[in-house]
């Protein structure tokens, strides 16, 4: 038997389920196969950050395969639609008999690989598929009368439970037998994005780099639970990107934290709270599948379909542009637009803020983070903009509504990383960055070159909590 695995967001040999089992299995060797789809890309708005960072880690995984004897052939097609007849050829010209790849949960993803089942049927190629996103697949954790969860809580109880036995990893796969299959060179642009503003240097490729981090996110995991909400500290495991391309694997993640948390499950501290943020994850991909209007543009909510958000072009760009005279939402705004990241904290503020405080749709800002996001998930992405604008599951009440300043004041009280990212407001004493009337005075009294406000923050609160009421 010689099988064929297809790579898409699962870029690494360690910990790969579809990978393990074809190689496993193949007496005649094995080839590895990626599909370039630009088209689609472009329509699910994945951000040049995010393709260019898939290109390099294809070359690393290239390599890595390479010394397994496994050639890694790259092709390209416009759209998903095309790709069950590349698959099929691919597997025929190279004489595989056999198609792994691990599961992908969004829409267009699993009819893409439903359409690639039959035509593998159709072909006479046998294929199996695996679960590998996630820690626990969607469909294995339901309430009690068989539903998805629509709550957190409840959900991570069980995750909690399901997840105790399965912090098992595999490893990487043996040699493969020799074939004379050439690889492809790994592109290194894609039709209709643009990489000039890809940061490289913030996020260099590899499985090898993923595990760096994770080593080094480990001796400070203990203090997690403290420095994640302080932006100026780097508090966090930056693995997101990794986790999001699959260049490290959610279990091997949760196998780290577990060996740092000596309760190994439900306990306190650090290590318990990252676990829990890797169950959102997995819980946001089990809204995605139990829900799917959520990734087909609609609110959980339903009823809140009905709210009559504001447009405006000018106040979207300021947003977009850390120009709002919000300081911390300028400098969320600014780190991702620089880097192609953004520290959680800062991603609930300014999503929180366009929604309630500009009341503009959120599905204007989920699309603005997609484009610009180097770990631009659909499932992570999505669920973090309908908590902010009090329409998804578990959203937070709309009526609690984050008070920029006192965000700043309490999250970055010396005003370290909003100077780091507006220098203009270099001059302003710390106490001043934090109140409305104390920051205009203060900007007047040293001549700060930094935009006003762009909307008064009682009157933004107020049209926000009259729109939402009128739902009721
Ligand atoms: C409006 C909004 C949009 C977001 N968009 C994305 C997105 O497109 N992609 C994405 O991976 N995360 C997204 N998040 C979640 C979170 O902000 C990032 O995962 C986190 O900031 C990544 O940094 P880190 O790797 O250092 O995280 P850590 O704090 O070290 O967490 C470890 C991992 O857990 C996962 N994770 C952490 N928090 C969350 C969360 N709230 N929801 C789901 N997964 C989580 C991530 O995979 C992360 O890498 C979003 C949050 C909000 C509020």
């Amino acid at each position: 038997m010689r099988s064929l695995v297809w790579f898409r967001r699962d870029l690494r040999i360690s910990d790969n389920p579809a990978l393990h089992h074809a190689a496993q299995n193949s007496s005649e060797g094995t080839v590895a196969l990626f599909v370039v789809t630009p088209q689609q890309w472009l329509q699910h708005d994945d951000a040049p950050a995010k393709v260019s960072f898939w290109l390099r880690n294809l070359q690393t995984l290239s390599e890595s395969l390479a010394s397994l004897n496994i050639p890694l052939v790259v092709k390209t097609c416009d759209s998903f639609d095309d790709v069950p007849s590349v698959v099929t050829k691919v597997a025929k010209n190279n004489q595989c008999d056999h198609l792994c790849f691990n599961r992908e949960y969004e829409v267009n993803e699993s009819r893409r690989d439903d359409a690639v089942m039959t035509a593998c049927q159709e072909s006479n190629i046998g294929v199996q598929r695996f679960h590998d996103r996630v820690i626990v697949p969607p469909r294995e954790i339901e309430t009690g009368s068989g539903d998805f969860y629509k709550v957190f809580t409840p959900y991570r109880k069980v995750w909690n439970e399901k997840t105790l036995e399965r912090a098992e990893v595999f490893s990487a796969p043996k040699k493969q037998k020799k074939i004379d299959v050439k690889p492809s060179k790994i592109p290194t642009k894609v039709k209709g994005f643009d990489f000039s503003n890809a940061r490289e240097d913030l996020w260099p490729a590899g499985e090898a780099e993923a595990a760096k981090r994770l080593e080094q996110f480990s001796d400070k995991i203990k203090h997690y639970d403290n420095a994640r909400d302080v932006p100026s500290v780097n508090g966090t495991s930056l693995l997101s990107p990794y986790l999001a391309a699959g260049v490290i694997s959610p279990r091997q993640c949760l196998a780290a934290a577990r060996s740092n948390n000596a309760q190994r499950i439900g306990g306190e501290g650090g290590a318990a709270v990252w676990i829990s943020e890797l169950t959102w994850r997995d819980f946001y991909a089990h809204v995605m599948v139990g829900f799917p209007r959520v990734s087909m543009h609609q609110p959980f909510k339903l009823k809140t379909e009905k709210i009559d958000w504001r447009s405006s072009e000018s106040d979207l760009n300021a947003w977009k542009n850390g120009e709002t005279g919000y300081p911390i939402v300028d400098a969320g705004m600014r780190q991702l637009k620089q880097t192609g990241w953004m520290h959680n904290r800062l991603r609930m503020v300014t999503a929180m803020f366009l929604t309630k405080n500009l009341l503009i749709d959120w599905r204007l800002g989920e699309k603005h983070f997609m484009e610009t996001l180097v770990d631009g998930d659909l499932a992570a992405n999505n669920g973090g903009w309908q908590w902010s604008a009090s329409t998804g599951t578990d959203a937070v009440p709309y009526f609690r509504i984050f008070n920029p300043f006192s965000q700043s004041k309490r999250f970055d009280k010396e005003g370290k990383f909003i100077k780091k990212m507006c220098p203009e407001l270099e001059p302003i004493p710390a106490n001043q960055l934090h109140d409305p009337k104390k920051l205009t005075d203060a900007m007047e009294q040293h001549g700060a070159d930094y935009p006003a406000m762009i909307v008064d923050y009682k009157a933004g609160r107020e049209r926000a909590l009259a729109a939402f009421k009128s739902l009721d």
